[in-house]
């Protein structure tokens, strides 16, 4: 979400004649879109802060906002912690950038826009016309979050859960597909919880969305991320099977595979109803595979509850997952319990990791001279190779001479290793050669 944050900054500053550029020392604003969610990411901040502040030492200092959570986590304490600092704007406000700058621009005030209107925001981009013109777009349907799960600071940052118009999201979908967009995944803190009522009084689901979507004729993957369990519905677990340009991959979250430990980080599902949810969706649609994030070492984990999410693994074969150590977040209810033996949750994650690394591999093997569908994305840097995505996202790169952004090709796979599949083209598919 800040990656699809960032180029609405983008889009919102461009009027003012900012561009962005590669070149740190060139830049008059820097704006650092940040996130709050583990401790390591908000260290981050400080540290690139104090990058920034070494680089341009003998050069006139640039405008520096820091955006995103952790500017609606310690917002007036930043600006008083590091004075490089220019301006807080939390990710709910930063439709007021244009202001915010020029405001800096004019009395050299320090700004701190950390309100929540993410109604008032929505409608001022609305104004502005989504620029991104990449082969895969990001578009955010709904933010924010009510379900509080003792370990997350979302709820505090992104504030309450707010579902898009679906006239709103349909005219930006347009505009990225007239951009080019050939996939789009449609984001959300829990996007498949999205639900709008418009003025008749009808509701609009996740599912309804995805199906409208399916109409454009070029626009050829949708995916959406990320999901809650409790918000799997029937409609959508239904959509899985009606919808092919529905892609046959889910992100769904679990964090623990102990139903004691599911309870005490009030996830609100145990791994029963987990199973049945991944059950119910291989129904639907065989071929889906399924990926997601591991908490461990959450307060109260004992060696029976790690190895529960062991065999968890074992049973769904996630094909792709982040795993990291549970790490305690301001204002949040787990905040006051006691951690486990930090060493001892260095170690499970090593072993989660390292048996989520094997079952990756075990499954990347299975590719070896099999045919995989890829939509290319981009070429890369200085190589005349092409990076693109499966229908599963595993990433995939090909040799090529031409020009092949934006195809949809058939990849004949000859070789992996633990990020990407590597292969050669097989088939043209002429169907899908809009680009
Ligand atoms: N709404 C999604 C997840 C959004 S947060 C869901 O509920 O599934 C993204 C991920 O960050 C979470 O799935 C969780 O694994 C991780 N995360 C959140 N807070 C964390 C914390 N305090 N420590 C470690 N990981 C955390
Ligand atoms: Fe955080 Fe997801 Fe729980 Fe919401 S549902 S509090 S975003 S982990």
């Amino acid at each position: 979400m800040n990656e699809y944050d960032s180029n609405r900054i983008l889009d919102l500053v461009k009027p003012m004649g900012y561009v962005t550029t590669d070149n740190l020392l060139d830049a008059d604003c820097y704006v650092l879109n940040t996130c709050h969610i583990r401790e390591k990411a908000t260290d981050k901040v400080y540290h690139d802060i104090g990058r920034l502040k070494k680089e341009f030492k003998n050069k006139k200092k640039p405008m520096v906002l820091v955006t995103g959570c952790v500017a609606q986590a310690e917002n007036e304490e930043m600006l008083n912690r590091e004075k490089y600092i220019d301006g807080v704007v939390g990710p709910q406000s930063y439709h007021q950038i244009p202001s915010v700058i020029k405001e800096i621009e004019k009395r050299k005030n320090k700004v701190n826009s950390t309100e929540f209107d993410v109604i008032e925001k929505f409608d001022s981009l609305n104004l502005v016309r989504n620029t991104n013109s990449k082969v895969s777009s990001f578009l955010t349907i709904q933010e924010g979050c009510d379900k509080f799960c003792h370990f997350c600071v979302v709820p505090y940052t992104r504030g309450p859960e707010h579902s898009r118009s679906l006239d709103e999201i349909i005219i930006e979908a347009k505009q990225l597909i007239n951009n080019g967009s050939k996939e789009i995944t449609l984001l959300g803190q829990n996007v498949n919880a999205y639900e709008y009522k418009n003025k008749a009084g009808n509701i609009f689901s996740l599912a309804d969305l995805i199906m409208k979507l399916n109409e454009f004729k070029d626009l050829k993957r949708i995916r959406y991320t990320t999901s809650h369990p409790n918000d799997v519905t029937k409609d959508l677990i239904e959509t899985h099977k009606s919808c092919q340009k529905l892609m046959p991959i889910l992100h769904l979250p679990v964090q623990s595979g102990s139903s004691k430990i599911l309870n005490a980080m009030n996830r609100k599902h145990n791994i029963l109803e987990y199973h049945k949810i991944i059950e119910n969706l291989r129904i639907a649609k065989p071929d889906i595979k399924f990926s997601s994030d591991f908490i461990i070492g959450y307060p109260g984990e004992t060696e029976d509850d790690f190895n529960q999410t062991l065999n968890l693994i074992d049973k769904v074969q996630f094909i792709n997952s982040y795993s990291f150590v549970y790490s305690s977040r301001p204002g949040t209810s787990a905040s006051k319990l006691n951690n486990v033996d930090q060493e001892i949750a260095k170690k499970r994650l090593i072993k989660l990791q390292a048996v989520l690394e094997k079952n990756n591999s075990k499954y990347k093997e299975g590719f070896l001279n099999k045919s995989t569908e890829v939509l290319f994305e981009n070429k890369l840097e200085k190589q005349d190779k092409y990076f693109g995505r499966d229908k599963f996202l595993n990433s995939v790169i090909v040799q090529s001479s031409k020009d092949l952004t934006g195809q949809i090709l058939d990849i004949k796979i000859n070789a992996f290793n633990h990020s990407s599949l590597f292969g050669t083209i097989l088939s043209n598919d002429k169907r899908n050669f809009a680009a």
